[in-house]
């Protein structure tokens, strides 16, 4: 029997400018950040958030600029 988990599914939404999904990136050992599936090098969108120590909070930054 599995035990349902009790982390809130926190996730990135989708951009808000092209509707691709947002990517949680990571550098370093605590550089996060989210950015658009489309961007840079994968496509032509700059949406990013900015960068954050932890995994939640680079979410919590894209989310609440999107
Ligand atoms: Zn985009």
């Amino acid at each position: 029997m599995t035990q349902p988990t009790d982390q809130p599914a926190l996730a990135a939404k989708p951009c808000s400018k092209c509707g691709s999904p947002g990517e949680v990136t990571k550098s370093g050992s605590n550089r996060y950040w989210v950015q658009c599936a489309k961007f840079g090098r994968n496509g032509n969108c700059s949406a990013i958030g900015q960068q954050a120590s932890s995994r939640k909070e680079a979410i919590r930054n894209w989310n609440a600029q999107h």
